[in-house]
């Protein structure tokens, strides 16, 4: 079963002091290169050993804990080692090269994942929902990637396949019975599974698109006029507890960027400069940059200065919402405006209207405790085997059992590549490679 005959060791907590520091180790060797260092004889599966960790010249580097899970029932499916030391960088990186210079070799970004499935403890999308447990964004996303970890994509993945392969059975089973093959195909029974399979096929496609939209967060640009009140509105916006990271680049003409946290997402709202004509070279530089990001994001708010009279004619965009603010000091000549959210940055009113129209116009209301989160990979090869099952239902119309076999064949292994059986070496690379060292 393991895949690989080396022992791999990383430090598997982050750079940095802490008060504990964990050393993981896997492969054949792990409990031996355990023993040297400790100086522990039997090891017992499961038990936290308490130990002093020395070098070859038995100097103790550290003491703390040494545990020890045996094969298969490990993380990686291999005998995998835990030492447990102080938090620090020197000393965790001294007991690092001792376990490297007792036989282990340094482990690659991701390459615990990657043995756990090879070793069939995980399939890929629980590999990758690892990954987005690390990265989440936010509360619902951390719940949702634990949703996909324990295994609620795969399984409505292994339902697909569940009945793809009932679908390809009937299929393949006419052709081999040519003088029966067009009672075989133009049967009921096998038309009720092709629907039943296309409509699980939706089903799980708007799912998976949910679940993107989860874990990849959206993109929201601010923009409009200098003084419409587009830095107030983020400040608004922002006004979370729940807001992460501020990234503030350049001076206030240049973008400003939030990462914050608006129903259960990860959004990343983009204040931009002020949208208008200048003979400023630098100020220029700033507004080519907002017309950019206006380009690239989900969901545009377009705010305008509402104690001015609006004259500008508004297009309506599917991903623009239109926005009136200093609603509080409202031109009479606004007042006549209709289906346009009015907002005071000033006295906050509107705001949560606000937040609620941003919920409303993005995939961000469809999001329940079902959500699992997925990656744009996923809804690729979804598609691609939506497509080929297409293909094949054509076919059956024209009564070319063959050909629609063929195209059966390709939809399941388009659906067989996200949970990973039919995954090539380089798309394993990619994904594992994206994750942390000791991983
Ligand atoms: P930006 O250039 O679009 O980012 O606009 P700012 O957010 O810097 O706001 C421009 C001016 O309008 C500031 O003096 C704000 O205090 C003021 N302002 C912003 N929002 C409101 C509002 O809702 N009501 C009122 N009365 N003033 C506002």
């Amino acid at each position: 079963m393991t895949v690989s005959a080396d022992t791999i060791a990383a430090i598997a907590t982050p750079a940095g002091s802490g008060g504990v520091g964990i050393i993981r180790i896997s492969g054949t060797e792990a409990t031996t290169i355990a023993q040297a260092i400790s100086g522990l004889g039997d090891l017992k599966p499961r038990f936290a050993h308490f130990a002093h960790f020395k070098n070859t010249h038995q100097q103790t580097i550290d003491s703390g804990l040494l545990l020890y899970f045996a094969a298969p029932a490990s993380f990686t499916g291999e005998d995998v080692i835990e030492l447990q030391g102080h938090g620090g960088h020197v000393v965790m990186h001294m007991l690092l090269n001792e376990v490297l210079a007792l036989g282990a070799r340094m482990a690659r970004p991701g390459e615990f994942s990657e043995r756990a499935f090879h070793n069939d403890k995980i399939d890929l999308v629980q590999a990758e929902a690892i990954a987005d447990v690390i990265s989440s964004g936010s509360e619902q996303a951390v719940l949702a990637a634990q949703r996909s970890l324990q295994g609620a994509f795969s399984a409505h993945i292994n339902e697909l396949l569940g009945l793809l392969i009932e679908t390809r059975v009937w299929v393949e089973s006419a052709i081999d019975f040519p003088e029966e093959e067009i009672d075989f195909l133009s049967d009921q029974h096998l038309r009720d599974q092709l629907s039943q399979l296309n409509e699980a096929m939706r089903d799980t496609l708007r799912k998976t698109q949910s679940g993107v939209v989860l874990s990849q967060g959206i993109s929201i640009a601010i923009v409009g006029k200098p003084n419409a009140g587009k830095s107030s509105l983020l400040n608004c916006l922002t006004e979370e507890d729940t807001a992460i990271i501020s990234e503030v680049a350049g001076t206030t003409r240049d973008v400003v960027k939030e990462d914050v946290v608006i129903a259960g997402i990860p959004v990343r709202l983009i204040d931009t400069a002020g949208i208008h004509e200048t003979d400023n070279p630098i100020e220029q530089q700033g507004i080519d940059r907002a017309l950019k990001m206006k380009e690239s994001a989900d969901l545009v708010l377009h705010v305008m200065d509402g104690s001015q009279a609006i004259t500008e004619t508004l297009k309506q965009e599917a991903n623009t919402l239109h926005i009136i603010n200093k609603c509080d000091v409202l031109h009479p000549a606004n007042q006549s405006l209709n289906g346009i959210i009015r907002v005071s940055a000033k006295t906050q009113t509107g705001i949560e209207e606000l937040r609620q129209a941003i919920t409303d116009h993005t995939r961000l209301g469809v999001l329940n405790e079902t959500t699992f989160t997925a990656r744009t990979r996923h809804v690729e090869q979804l598609k691609l085997t939506q497509h080929h099952i297409d293909q094949a239902e054509q076919q059956l119309a024209h009564n070319q059992g063959e050909l629609s076999a063929e195209e059966l064949r390709l939809a399941q292994h388009a659906l067989n590549e996200i949970t990973g059986d039919f995954s090539s070496d380089d798309l394993l690379g990619e994904i594992f490679s994206s994750f942390c060292i000791g991983k």
